[in-house]
């Protein structure tokens, strides 16, 4: 009897997925509070394939489909994408100082850093030297003792030393602290880095838009209207972006949900999110983990994967991040919507600073491998989602 009373409630849900109808913010608290874990990644799988369906047919890769035979256009909605990047950091010290971070530093303690432009393309080149990555991944601390130049001196440096090199800088705390640093607007800053080497922008800083909870883990950062005015403008002026959730500490399920559908608006009026990343909250090293929060279930990681694929219709992708879910479940989560691990992440800080536990360097053979194991297909992709090799 308890089987069928869950049935019932994502029956409705079921439907409006099959219809192609938009869920509304009742439908994903009924979601995020069913136990029928099975069927909720069932219905989050069905709505992958149609977001990727849909995509695929309206790109040009109707001609290369057809190319690859019936064979290969029967598994359309079977790729899980993945890049070859490298997370670089200019600076850990940060004036914000939100609860949940494992990462900032003062600019006196021992372990705080601040590279220069020379250092970091140094250490860029030698390391792309060794790997061949074809991204860059940096983000940092919102440092109140560097400029605007600091960080734009770094991007031309590095454009100069690595064009083929994608460059994924900054989030929009950080864009708006410099902005707040330089006096000037995120149309200037964002401008101005663009001009400089720009390619597109991570999706970090988000953590939870409700007012209640940001005021609890993160007091010291700038409010969400601040992040959205970033990520309209750079959509606005051509730049790319990501978008995240940090999940699993004093948020409510109505505030995850509240959070989603604001990115759904955001992405109705601009378009200009190309993945989701769901971030699980890490509590080693925080005020946190003395207060007794423990690492998020895998049931919780599964089903706010597939809530946001059901969700954020109209973002084309939702990562599975290995480095922070750990292999197998990032395997598992293929299967509730995912439809990207990432990438091979060579050094990851922030996680590894909080407590995770998965390797910090994946090669290209392990992932696909991974993928393959996973029943699916493994393409690697660029920054944009062009393809770049399918096995
Ligand atoms: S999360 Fe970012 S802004 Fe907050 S303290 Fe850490 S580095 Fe600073």
């Amino acid at each position: 009897m308890a089987v069928l009373d869950t049935l019932d409630t994502l029956a409705p849900i079921r439907e409006k997925v099959l219809a192609g109808e938009r869920l509304d913010f009742d439908d994903g608290v009924a979601l995020m509070e069913t136990d029928d874990l099975l069927a909720l990644g069932d219905l989050a799988d069905l709505a992958r394939r149609q977001r990727i369906a849909a995509s695929v047919a309206g790109q040009a890769g109707d001609a290369r489909r057809e190319d690859r035979g019936a064979e290969g256009a029967a598994r359309v909605g079977d790729e899980v994408y993945f890049v070859q990047n490298i997370n670089l950091y200019q600076t850990n010290v940060c004036r914000v100082k939100c609860k949940f971070c494992a990462f900032a530093k003062t600019r006196k303690q021992e372990d705080a850093f601040t590279l220069t432009d020379d250092e970091f393309v140094e250490d860029a080149v030698a390391q792309h030297a060794l790997h061949g990555f074809t991204e860059i991944h940096t983000v940092n601390g919102e440092n109140p003792h560097v400029d605007l130049e600091y960080y734009a001196g770094l991007l031309r440096k590095l454009k100069e030393a690595l064009p083929d090199v994608h460059l994924k800088f900054y989030t929009a705390s950080e864009i708006h602290h410099m902005s707040r640093l330089e006096g000037c607007s995120h149309e200037e800053v964002l401008r101005t880095l663009r001009d400089a080497g720009l390619d597109s922008m991570p999706g970090g800083g988000a953590e939870i838009f409700a007012d209640r909870v940001r005021a609890l883990i993160a007091p010291g950062k700038e409010h969400p209207d601040e992040w959205f005015d970033v990520h309209d403008t750079a959509h606005k002026l051509g730049i790319t972006t990501q978008c995240t959730m940090l999940y699993g500490h004093v948020e409510t399920y109505e505030e995850r949900v509240d959070h989603l559908l604001r990115l759904r608006e955001q992405q109705d009026s601009t378009g200009g999110f190309l993945s989701f990343i769901p971030l699980a909250f890490h509590p080693e090293n925080t005020v946190f983990e003395r207060r007794g929060f423990r690492f998020t279930t895998g049931a919780d990681d599964l089903k706010v994967i597939a809530v946001s694929r059901l969700l954020l219709d109209n973002v084309p992708h939702v990562k599975a991040y290995w480095i922070m879910m750990g292999l197998p479940l990032a395997q598992v989560a293929l299967h509730f919507g995912a439809d990207d691990v990432q990438g091979t992440v060579v050094r990851e800080k922030i996680f590894q600073a909080a407590g995770a536990s998965a390797g910090t360097e994946q090669k290209v053979a392990e992932l696909v491998r991974f993928v393959r194991d996973a029943g699916r297909i493994p393409v690697q992709r660029d920054s944009l989602y062009n393809e770049i090799r399918r096995w």
